[in-house]
């Protein structure tokens, strides 16, 4: 039996009013197969509703990933783990399976610049979203400009629930632009507050010696947050050279790398080749 294209276009309709979309797409093909498979009724619901599922699960992630606002997708299948930078690929295919945002862990992915920090933590993002977990990214000076910004406007409140909401932060470039004592300690509450709470991932350009110079020369708040914060993260270090540069066959606009960060104790030194205020 085949349906009628009146039966057809009430269907699509049924579908529409019941926001059923998987199987407003999907049933025609799906009883095509089951006339010529001879599947039972029973079977055809089963596969229907099948088709529903994986559109809700994939709009879902479309729409986590949309809300992320990523600069750009990056994947981590698009990582070159053997361009010696540090990063070991077993460790981040562990972080890719997301238990560390179950449980409200912290990641710190320190190193020079062009080292592939951004597109790991994008990677990582990615990969959260793809588990329906809702991330944010963004950049260190964005934040903390929203922050100072929500707080004139009496809405700090507020803006801290909307952070929380989010399973994963991912703050970007910390160092890159260093904030004056108002800007540090509204960037320390946040990332104080989701201590424990939810999960927070870090990039920076420096080491965590260097660390009280982002938060207003604040020492006291720099320890707090380090204490808190960073003696209790998955501490991840690139090295080596840019690697666009490497790739264009340039030499490296950073000097030789230094020693790596030691786990999550803080080096005394800055982090191998770090900049301060470099933007690529
Ligand atoms: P960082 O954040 O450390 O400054 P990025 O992640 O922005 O570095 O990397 C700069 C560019 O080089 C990006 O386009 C990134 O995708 C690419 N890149 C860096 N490292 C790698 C790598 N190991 N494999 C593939 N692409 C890389
Ligand atoms: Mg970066």
């Amino acid at each position: 039996m085949t349906t009628t294209r009146t039966s057809a276009l009430a269907i699509r309709e049924h579908c529409r009013l019941l926001k059923l979309p998987g199987v407003g797409r999907e049933y025609e093909s799906l009883a095509r197969e089951a006339r010529e498979r001879g599947w039972s009724h029973e079977d055809f619901l089963l596969e229907a509703l099948c088709a529903e599922i994986r559109s809700r699960e994939s709009s879902v992630v479309r729409h986590r990933l949309y809300e992320a606002r990523f600069p750009e997708l990056k994947t981590l299948d698009t990582f070159d783990f053997h361009a010696d930078v540090g990063i070991d690929r077993d460790t981040m295919l562990r972080l890719a399976r997301c238990e560390w945002v179950e449980q409200s862990g912290t990641v710190i992915l320190a190193g020079p610049v062009g080292t592939g920090k951004t597109h790991l933590a994008i990677a990582l993002g990615v990969e959260a979203c793809r588990r329906r977990r809702r991330v944010l990214f963004t950049r260190a000076a964005d934040l903390v400009r929203d922050l100072l910004e929500a707080r004139d406007q009496r809405q700090l409140g507020r803006m801290h629930k909307r952070l929380l909401k989010h399973d994963l932060l991912v703050v970007d470039e910390l160092g890159f632009v260093p904030f004056d004592r108002a800007g540090g300690e509204v960037l320390f509450n946040v990332l104080s507050e989701r201590y424990e709470r939810r999960a927070t991932l870090v990039t920076s350009n420096l080491a965590f010696s260097e660390w009280p110079r982002v938060f207003g020369n604040d020492e006291k708040l720099a320890a707090a947050l380090l204490d808190r914060l960073a003696h209790h993260a998955e501490v991840l270090t690139t090295k080596g050279s840019s690697y666009r540069m490497r790739k264009r066959g340039k030499p490296a606009a950073t000097p030789p790398p230094g020693p790596p960060l030691q786990g999550a104790t803080p080096p005394s030194g800055p982090a191998p080749g770090a900049h301060t205020t470099t933007v690529e």
